[in-house]
């Protein structure tokens, strides 16, 4: 995948991720024997963080002066590509995609050199971890319906509400907190920041009731009672935290296709080798066409995810405004990385279906990728808001009018 990026700081660390993985992550998951469905102790993951860090995995996204390798877009995505691909039970944590430099996005260059010492320059090392937190029970899609509060108080703010299905927060040590600063009133929205908490404060409650479809224990509700912070806290300045939040969303949708890309790739990698070795009526399962089909179908749906991403990206790449692009992408990667795992399930006969097996993980992780970072239907408003009230058309249409001028 991805295979005509050239850059050779990208081919040397696409490199040091394999030999991390195979020479270190699989042993210690072996050793403790965890898979991606247990609860990982936090030393253990702290060890994954740091460990990463030194070997410049985890903030690989970022410029190279803030300890980064300065990787592009589209050389993130073959990284994250690879990840995926690979498997291993630890990898939302080896370039940070939980509570990493990845979680915090583009809303770094908003950030404080005070906040970038307390907050994220330990992000950067692997030594503290964080989360993005916007959603409420009841503010899901509606994101400006959110309704926990952050009141000044002389030079603090006081917090109070409740954050739903973060990711990352079992093992965050501070969350970025979109809150309601300024209440809206008829015809004007509210005004909300992003907020910096610790959460070892008094009043924070972080609660794992539930677990999502995929088993993985790194999802968490947040409640804030009275909780007080600096006001000093706000990231890029009162009132902006929305622009922010949206700020960081576009391309955090493009950067979730490749981890789909990689895991249907791998689905598919081992439909392949089964349809081979599977044998019924008397030969390999691979010669019936129904079969066949299948892996064709598998095949051509993978290329074309591929190239959209890598379109993606590289526009990304440019500065080029990217919210229905990015919307396009998450959608149909998303949708047909999916299709790509329940043809892979079907493949696989019973042994598909057996809780558990990679195939069926896959699976499951796959289909929750409609619902986060939002859903499918709110891409499709995205997507048609942009054709229809700006006239911005489909990239295709864009090149063949470029040709034809
Ligand atoms: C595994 C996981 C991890 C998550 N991680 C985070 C996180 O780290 N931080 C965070 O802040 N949030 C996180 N979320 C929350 C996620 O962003 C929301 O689940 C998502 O935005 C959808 O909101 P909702 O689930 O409340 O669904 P709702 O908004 O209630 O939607 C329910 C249904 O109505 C549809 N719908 C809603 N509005 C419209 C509309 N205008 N037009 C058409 N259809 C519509 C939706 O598409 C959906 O089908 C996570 C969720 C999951 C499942």
């Amino acid at each position: 995948m991805f295979d005509h990026l050239t850059n050779p700081v990208l081919i040397e660390t696409r490199a040091a991720m394999r030999r991390y993985i195979e020479e270190e992550l699989r042993p210690l998951e072996a050793e403790l024997g965890l898979g991606s469905e247990d609860p990982w102790p936090r030393e253990v993951l702290q060890g994954v963080w740091r460990r990463s860090s030194e070997l410049g995995l985890y903030a690989s996204c970022l410029p190279t002066q803030l300890g980064g390798k300065g990787l592009n877009i589209a050389e993130q995505c073959a990284l994250k590509a690879d990840l995926a691909a690979s498997g291993c039970s630890l990898a939302p944590h080896v370039l940070g995609d939980l509570g990493g430099p990845p979680r915090v996005g583009n809303m770094l260059k908003y950030a404080t050199p005070e906040q970038i010492a307390r907050y994220f320059g330990p992000v950067i090392r692997g030594e503290r971890s964080t989360c993005f937190a916007m959603t409420e029970p009841h503010s899901g899609s509606d994101a400006m319906s959110i309704s926990t509060t952050a009141v000044a108080d002389g030079d603090e703010l006081v917090i109070d509400g409740t954050k739903h299905y973060i990711s990352g927060a079992p093992f965050a040590d501070f969350a970025i907190v979109m809150c309601v600063t300024t209440p809206g009133s008829a015809g004007t929205p509210p005004s909300i920041s992003a907020v910096l908490v610790d959460l070892d404060l008094p009043g924070v409650t972080v609660s794992t009731e539930y677990t999502p479809m995929s088993g993985q224990h790194i999802d968490a509700d947040i409640r804030f009672e009275q909780v007080r912070v600096p006001r000093a806290n706000i990231l890029g300045g009162e009132g902006n935290g929305f622009k922010l939040g949206m700020s960081r969303i576009n391309v955090n949708r493009l950067l979730h296709c490749p981890t789909m890309l990689g895991l249907a790739m791998s689905v598919y990698r081992s439909s392949l080798d089964y349809a081979r070795t599977r044998r019924q009526f008397g030969g390999p399962i691979a010669r019936f066409q129904a079969i066949q089909h299948m892996l064709a179908d598998m095949a051509a749906t993978l290329w074309a995810c591929e190239s959209m991403i890598a379109q993606t990206a590289a526009l990304a790449d440019t500065g080029a405004d990217l919210r229905m692009r990015a919307a396009a992408c998450k959608l149909f990667v998303s949708e047909r990385c999916f299709e790509v795992a329940d043809k892979a399930v079907q493949i696989h006969g019973n042994v598909g279906v057996t809780r558990g097996h990679p195939v069926e993980q896959a699976f499951r992780k796959l289909r929750m990728f409609r619902i986060f970072t939002g859903t499918s239907e709110i891409q499709r408003n995205t997507i048609a808001r942009a054709i229809l009230d700006t006239g911005e058309e489909a990239p295709a249409a864009r090149a063949r009018d470029a040709a034809a001028s």
